[in-house]
């Protein structure tokens, strides 16, 4: 599968490089902590970064993106409603307590529909607000990064600010409609397939 995953910081935040394994090119997706370790991870591999992209603004998805734009000289790209969740007075809040760094003002504000690539690289943006309003879901090569809008067996929070149950559910009806085999990447925890959450996650 052409990701890579790495838990960082203390919400054990799932960072993925998202990659083509000819080229090497790759999308950070949600860097929430621990720079050195997804340079480190990033190195290794022989990684050349496009952008970071994030699922959603929440502080724990986004301590780590500062640090990869200045080494890698990235574009930062994620949905405008999550640009505006980011510096919320409570993610900033949260940020502080963390003692994470909120990012700099986005490159290129994402929005429903609409296929992000660079160079052989390219992924389908579908907008999932409920856990937050700027969440979405990315989708490309059978993979869907679900941040923190469905996990495995689990689905997100709606108890935060901008959070709303109802619209959770509008977006989980947007997950039932892919493929049953698409591979499900979550914001936390562990990976799953589509066709088994159907069968063991009580909220699809
Ligand atoms: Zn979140
Ligand atoms: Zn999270």
């Amino acid at each position: 599968m052409p990701y890579l995953k790495l838990a960082v910081g203390e919400l054990q935040t799932n960072v993925y490089l998202f990659f083509s394994a000819s080229s090497r090119n790759c999308f950070i997706v949600d860097p929430g902590a621990e720079a050195e370790r997804i340079i480190a991870a990033i190195e290794k591999e022989k990684l050349l970064p496009q952008a970071v992209i994030l699922t959603h603004g929440h502080a724990d998805h986004v301590g780590a993106v500062t640090a990869l734009l200045s080494r890698f000289h990235l574009p930062l790209w994620l949905h405008e409603a999550a640009e505006k969740e980011m510096r919320s007075q409570v993610n900033r809040e949260i940020a502080a307590m963390f003692g994470l760094e909120l990012p700099p003002a986005a490159s290129r504000l994402l929005t429903n529909g609409e296929t992000i690539g660079a160079a052989d690289l390219k992924l389908e943006v579908i907008h999932s607000p409920g856990h937050s309003p700027g969440s979405i879901l990315l989708y490309g090569e059978g993979l869907l990064f679900t941040g923190d809008t469905l996990f495995k067996d689990d689905v997100g929070r709606t108890d935060l600010p901008g959070g709303d149950e109802l619209q959770l559910r509008c977006s989980l009806d947007k997950i039932r409609k892919f493929p049953a085999a698409t591979v499900i990447l979550p914001g936390h925890g562990a990976a799953s397939i589509l066709e088994q959450e159907l069968k063991s996650n009580p909220y699809l």
